[in-house]
């Protein structure tokens, strides 16, 4: 074998898996396509250590101080296919080339699929946002939208009054129950069923949403739940169990992070339902742990 595990996806998640297996100075060849999630954000917040820095800038570090374990190979560009063979895996590169490793970390993410609204994607990431926790804060309390797109809306309306005075703009999509709508009014959430048609304002600032009817909502932040998609197939190349999230499929992992394939691993957002950078460098974590155990035990076996 080339290698004894190849990690798919080096951001949060592979960055973390390669710097443990790193340590334990195991030959490791790290694959990264360069297209993390939260590219689009000027800034991460809620990472500890490392609130506000720039995503890349995090990233960076990371890579940095991987750089000085001898053990890790790096890989620019992205793998395409990726198959069992005997006694382990064979990954299939853009440039053609094929590697080999006994084990794999997929870390390969999701991408986010936003709605068809005039102003949505030049903004997202600034002012079109999936996550208060994350960027809610910078809002400054001002007045906040959460725009429908499936009954997750409700939960994140409920939520979300804590950054700033909210509308819950249904958009035909999403309709709350006598009770939800009660539990509304008493967070203070107002309701507005008139979807909205387009955002207002000098992007990436966002000052107002104008209505189907005409009318418009003066709101510094638009907070969606988008449907996500993973980035890549190659968990189904791989055969691993997919579980329906409420957002987007993602590969079911067990508690140390093995998928349904013995060998293969997965960590990250391709492997949540609920994820940020910390939990997915969390999981990373943990995905290396469980594969460098794998490597001693056996596939599928643990300490
Ligand atoms: C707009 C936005 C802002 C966010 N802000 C925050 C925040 O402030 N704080 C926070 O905690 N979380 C934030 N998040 C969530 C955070 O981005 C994700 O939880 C985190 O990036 C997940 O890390 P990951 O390593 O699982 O996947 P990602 O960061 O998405 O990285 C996956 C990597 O795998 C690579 N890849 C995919 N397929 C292949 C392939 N076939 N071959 C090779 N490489 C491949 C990609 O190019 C990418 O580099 C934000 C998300 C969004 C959408």
């Amino acid at each position: 074998m080339d290698f004894e595990i190849i990690i798919i996806g080096g951001s949060f998640a592979g960055q973390a898996a390669a710097l443990q297996l790193a340590r334990a100075r195991r030959r490791v060849l790290l694959i990264d396509g360069g297209q993390p999630r939260n590219r689009f954000a000027q800034s991460s917040h809620g990472f500890l250590g490392q609130d506000g820095q720039a995503p890349s800038a995090i990233i960076a570090t990371a890579k940095k101080q991987l750089a000085k374990y001898r053990t890790v190979e790096h890989c620019e560009g992205r793998a395409t296919k990726a198959r069992a063979v005997h006694d382990g895996f064979r990954v299939l590169l853009g440039d053609g080339s094929e590697v080999t490793s006994s084990r794999i970390i997929l870390a390969t993410g999701v991408r986010d699929a936003l709605p068809d609204i005039s102003g949505v994607k030049d903004r997202w990431g600034s002012s079109v946002l999936h996550c208060p926790y994350c960027h809610g804060y910078e809002l400054n309390e001002r007045p906040v939208g959460v725009l429908a797109s499936s009954e997750i809306a409700f939960h994140q309306a409920m939520l979300v009054p804590d950054w700033g005075p909210t509308t819950l703009f249904t958009q035909g999509i999403f309709t709350p129950t006598p009770e939800q709508e009660a539990q509304l009014v008493a967070r203070g959430v107002t309701i507005e069923p008139t979807p909205i048609a387009e955002l207002l304002g000098t992007s990436p600032a966002l000052e107002a949403v104008r209505l189907s009817d005409g009318r418009t909502v003066a709101i510094s932040g638009l907070f969606i739940a988008p449907r996500t998609e993973l980035t890549s197939d190659l968990a189904a190349q791989l055969g691993c169990k997919l579980e329906a999230g409420p957002l987007g499929p993602f590969i079911d992992v067990d508690l140390r992070q093995q998928s349904s394939v013995p060998g293969v691993f997965a960590a990250g957002d391709v492997a949540s339902p609920i994820a940020n950078a910390t939990m997915a460098a969390a999981a990373g974590a943990m995905a290396a742990g469980s594969a460098h155990h794998s490597l001693i035990y056996g596939a599928g076996e643990h300490a």
